[in-house]
């Protein structure tokens, strides 16, 4: 069974080996197996399944939350040569019918539906006369409570196994922790199948976390840092913003330097929303500044960086947001920068949730894990790892492996801080306290007394920044919490009572170090494309692919992903034989696009 898969994937998808974990899944698939298969993103969770539904030869439905994802998806397959077909309500009805009528005369293989209209009455009906063979269920945690995005209409497809009891059940996500899997796997298929987990390690993202001094400066120190990636100014990438205003704020920025940067959030109206989202999928380099609104379903494969200018609000939203850089494998950079604001207000939106107090814990706890991970100071993808129960080495790939970062003694300056917060009683936030221990008479400090405590410009020695840091890094080595019901009064947790006690110390990294010097580049962000000829070619192939894209109103790498053309730079194919031995490059590609690329290229000798 798995030759007959390697050979479609060879066949068809134009690929010459099946990445880890792929073969397994559809050989399990394709003979009968149900399966919750968990797989970073980006590891080609699509052919699992697409290879099974072609081998099978009968109908398979792929359940898929989000319209535009479904759209990407039938065009990929098309482009391939592979009959698919989606019903959405964004299809215009007479499209919809034909659609349809395609499906029940056994011309597709594969069809495409959101979850409620999957199971509508009607369509369960309908659907079932058609006997499919295979159910996939995409972005499967959206069924689980435990998982990070609940959607009501998913959990209704619990309802798939009772409908169909003859049916393979299929369902994949990229982010399900153990409780979470478990609960998806019994309400589609009542624990009568295989849960498949593969490494969560996406070993081409470089991570890097800092905290917030100057967003500005350190938003274009990371765009134009050139020790990794070539040319990031140029480059597609995501920046995340909390706030409305800030994305609007930070696009703004990013255009008055030259950076061809768009915002998404829910604030703007869906024609703007659409324009934005479809410039970034089609059009090489760009960057969207947006909120979290954006990203569900981004399947962009060569997204160069993500870059948070605020905390996420989880470990497991932060890996799935940096996951949307480096589908493609190519080298990828992420950076987090955080500050104590941030923090409050996250704590500040678990507590406003209004959820049961089991759910608010949960939460904090989770915030806490993300905390935790900003203040490491060993290798930052053992801890991320660490957090979904993954051993790993060192990497050598993000900041702290790169440049460890100076530890020095803080225990005084950490006494005398937490002095200031049980003198008065710990009811004040940051800023207060770090006015008291500068020793500035604002009003508040007046009418309070507080000028009259030893504390009282016990501090000035050190700047507002400083301190600003300094709490931010003992809050989040849980020396000190944010409470929230008290209006984001900073309070003493245990492991800081016990350095005011004497009885521990307080490290803490060097703050306002100068920026680490840069390393000669390390790798490039082409990998192995030596030559400026080699990067020219790539140039005009990449070039072509929009001409193409364009035209045929279909996504660039639904033309051909980064990664082959890098190969067809390299390898400067002659003839058609040639070029279908490139990676990615399949039949049907070969016949519409192959004589184009191959005119492109020998243009270009
Ligand atoms: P996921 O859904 O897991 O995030 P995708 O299915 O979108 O990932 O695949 C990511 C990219 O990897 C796509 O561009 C896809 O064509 C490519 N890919 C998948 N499997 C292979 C393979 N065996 N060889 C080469 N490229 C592959
Ligand atoms: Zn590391």
């Amino acid at each position: 069974m798995s030759e007959d898969g390697a050979k479609i994937l060879k066949d068809v998808f134009g690929y010459a080996s099946f990445r880890p974990g792929q073969a397994e899944i559809v050989e399990l698939l394709a003979g009968g197996t149900n399966a919750l298969v968990v797989m970073p993103t980006g590891a080609g969770k699509s052919l699992c399944y697409q290879i099974p539904a072609l081998l099978l030869n009968r109908l398979t439905i792929v359940v898929s939350p989000l319209v535009a994802l479904m759209d990407d998806q039938v065009a990929g397959l098309s482009a391939n040569g592979v009959a698919a077909a989606s019903i959405h309500s964004g299809l215009p009805r007479e499209e919809q019918v034909a659609n349809w009528r395609a499906v029940a005369a056994d011309k597709c293989r594969l069809l495409y539906l959101s979850p409620e209209r999957l199971m509508s009455d009607r369509m369960l009906q309908a659907v079932a006369r058609l006997e499919p063979a295979l159910f996939v269920i995409d972005e499967a945690h959206c069924m689980s409570k435990w998982g990070v995005s609940f959607r009501p209409e998913y959990e209704r497809l619990s309802a798939l196994r009772e409908h169909f009891p003859k049916a393979t059940i299929a369902a994949f996500t990229a982010t399900a922790d153990k409780v979470t899997q478990q609960d998806i796997a019994q309400k589609l298929f009542r624990g009568e199948g295989r849960i498949i987990v593969h490494g969560f390690d996406r070993p081409n993202l470089r991570l890097s976390v800092a905290p917030k001094t100057d967003w500005k400066k350190q938003l274009l120190d990371f765009l134009e840092d050139k020790s990794n990636l070539e040319d990031k100014r140029d480059a597609a990438g995501i920046v995340y913003c909390l706030s409305r205003k800030f994305t609007e704020e930070v696009a703004g920025f990013l255009q008055s330097k030259d950076i061809d940067a768009i915002p998404y959030h829910a604030g703007l109206d869906t024609e703007t929303r659409k324009a934005n989202q479809n410039r970034f999928m089609n059009d090489d380099g760009v960057t969207m500044v947006a909120t979290i609104a954006f990203g569900m379903g981004i399947d962009k494969p060569d997204i160069r960086y993500v870059c948070h200018l605020n905390l996420p609000g989880s470990m497991e939203a932060y890996y799935q947001e940096i996951g949307r850089a480096g589908r493609d494998g190519l080298p990828s950079e992420t950076l987090l920068i955080y500050g104590l604001d941030d923090m409050r207000l996250r704590r500040q939106f678990i507590e406003q949730d209004g959820e049961d107090e089991e759910h608010k814990l949960r939460e904090h706890k989770r915030l806490d894990a993300l905390l935790a991970y900003c203040d490491a100071a060993g290798c930052r993808r053992t801890a991320l790892l660490s957090y979904f129960d993954e051993e790993m080495k060192a990497c050598g790939n993000c900041d702290n492996c790169l440049h460890p970062p100076t530890m020095l003694d803080g225990t005084e300056e950490a006494k005398t801080l937490f002095w200031a917060i049980k003198d008065t009683g710990q009811m004040f936030g940051g800023a207060h306290i770090i006015d008291i221990l500068r020793g500035i008479q604002t009003q508040k400090i007046l009418e309070r007394g507080h000028d009259q405590l030893s504390s009282f410009g016990a501090g000035a020695r050190r700047d507002k920044k400083f301190w600003q840091a300094f709490i931010r890094q003992a809050v989040a080595g849980n020396y000190l919490t944010i409470n929230i019901q008290r209006y984001g009064a900073l309070q003493i947790a245990p492991p800081g009572d016990a350095v005011v006690k004497d009885k521990s110390t307080f490290l803490f990294r060097e703050i306002e170090a100068l920026p680490p010097k840069r390393t000669k580049r390390s790798r490039k962000s082409v990998q192995a494309l030596e030559s400026e000829e080699d990067l020219d070619l790539l140039a005009v192939l990449k070039k072509l692919r929009l001409e193409i894209a364009r035209t045929r109103k279909i996504r660039a790498y639904v033309v051909f992903p980064d990664a082959t053309l890098i190969e067809m730079a390299q390898a400067r194919p002659e003839t058609l034989e040639q070029l279908a031995a490139i990676n990615g490059v399949g039949p049907r590609k070969l016949e519409n696009f192959g004589e184009a690329f191959l005119d492109a290229i020998a243009t270009h000798n």
